[in-house]
């Protein structure tokens, strides 16, 4: 049911999404070229969309995959995860970056976050860390960096696998290096709503070429060619080996082109939302009901997502209400994330609410604003008027 709207008419008529991907006629001419094209699969255009974004971040390798899922699957694929390893993640993420360790048997721990950066907490981490832990997945929660080093800390003389999850952090620097080149392997995501599209699409960098060569086989039911890796020698030019249990996670040429030619246009998508996020910290951080995200200085971050902590204790209503009224003002907000092991599948694997209470006291009162790089001035005055009305109606 949609509350009433507060004083009549509603702020927009035509209602705002949370996000939306950009796409132009320049996007629609490269992936044609492709449709017309001898490859439509297996082409050259994954490699060169491997090479732009390994080059972009600066790792040395980068493997495409159908989707960041099938990505962070790979990753954990090629760090060894199995039955009887633990691998530590937050909460506060999109469900895959825990199911990736379901997928190959291993158990997924959920280290709590710290409430000011609503990032994994280092001294967290540290605290879940056993003989069993095989792999750290840290997530870059709205495109923030996690603080890599202390989380290098935390695992010192360990034999551990960092897999960043940097689905929303494209483009972000973590002490002056891109994001891509800080962890074992990285996940970035091209979902339409992350900061660029393939569709569905995802991808691993890395710059270790075991890993690198793991991930490729992965991707192709770990099917190969190459003469070097096959158990069995001199069988016949047509010979191929099945090394190992893979999937056809592969992403097309289409999509690679779709991705190629966004990469184009990454510069002004960046400038755009980091102008965006300057707008609303600046019409934000002073309304009383609201509290921003901190940013610290090792993380000059490109947003995906603008989240807002409402100060409850400073409201009449709980964050359910002040969602409803978003919708009947036609401005679309969503919630990320409920918590990870909140779910039911992950309830009936035995764990329990209250495992992580700061992910869950966040939960409870956070919201996502609209924010992509088409919004406008007045899309984005929309929003702002958005909270000053609602917060404004329902403070103490
Ligand atoms: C989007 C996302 C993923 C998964 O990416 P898909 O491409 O949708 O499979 C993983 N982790 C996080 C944090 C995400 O936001």
């Amino acid at each position: 049911m949609k509350p009433a709207i507060l004083g009549g008419k509603p702020i927009r008529e035509k209602s705002l999404p949370y996000a939306r991907q950009y796409v132009d006629n320049e996007d629609c001419i490269e992936v044609n070229k492709v449709l017309k094209s001898a490859f439509l699969t297996t082409g050259p255009k994954v490699q060169e969309f491997e090479r732009e974004i390994s080059n972009y971040v600066g790792a040395k390798y980068a493997v495409a995959f159908s989707s960041g899922t099938a990505a962070l699957h790979g990753a954990c694929h090629a760090a060894g995860i199995g039955a009887g390893d633990e691998v530590i993640t937050t909460p506060m993420t999109f469900a895959a970056s825990a199911n990736c360790v379901l997928y190959m048997g291993g158990t997924p721990v959920f280290a709590d976050i710290n409430l000011d950066t609503f990032n994994i907490d280092p001294n967290e981490i540290a605290k879940k860390i056993t003989d069993k832990t095989r792999a750290i997945i840290p997530v870059d929660y709205t495109g923030q960096a996690v603080d890599m080093d202390s989380i290098k800390d935390s695992i010192k003389g360990k034999d551990i696998v960092i897999i960043q999850d940097a689905a929303h952090s494209l483009g972000t620097k973590y002490k002056g290096t891109k994001v891509g080149n800080l962890a074992d392997m990285t996940m970035f995501s091209f979902h339409p709503v992350k900061t660029i599209t393939t569709g569905e699409g995802g991808i691993i960098t890395t710059n270790n070429k075991e890993y690198y060569k793991k991930l490729i086989n992965f991707r192709s039911h770990c099917i190969t060619r190459d003469t070097d890796q096959h158990i069995n020698k001199d069988c016949g030019g047509w010979y191929y080996e099945q090394l190992d249990l893979g999937f056809n996670y592969r992403m097309t040429d289409f999509q690679a082109a779709l991705g190629i030619s966004q990469m184009k246009k990454i510069d002004w998508f960046i400038k755009r939302r980091k102008e965006i996020v300057d707008i609303y910290n600046e019409a934000f951080k002073n309304l009383e009901g609201v509290i921003l995200q901190k940013n610290p200085d090792y993380s000059d971050t490109v947003n995906h997502l603008y989240v807002l902590k409402l100060d409850l204790s400073k409201l009449t209503v709980g964050r359910r209400e002040i969602f409803g009224a978003f919708q009947a003002e036609n401005i679309g907000v969503f919630v990320h994330y409920i918590p990870v092991y909140w779910h039911p599948y992950y309830q009936r694997l035995g764990y329990k609410k209250g495992l992580c209470p700061k992910a869950e006291e966040l939960y409870n009162s956070i919201l996502t604003v609209p924010l992509f790089p088409a919004m406008t001035d007045e899309d984005l005055e929309d929003v702002i008027d958005g909270f000053y009305k609602i917060v404004g109606y329902y403070r103490r």
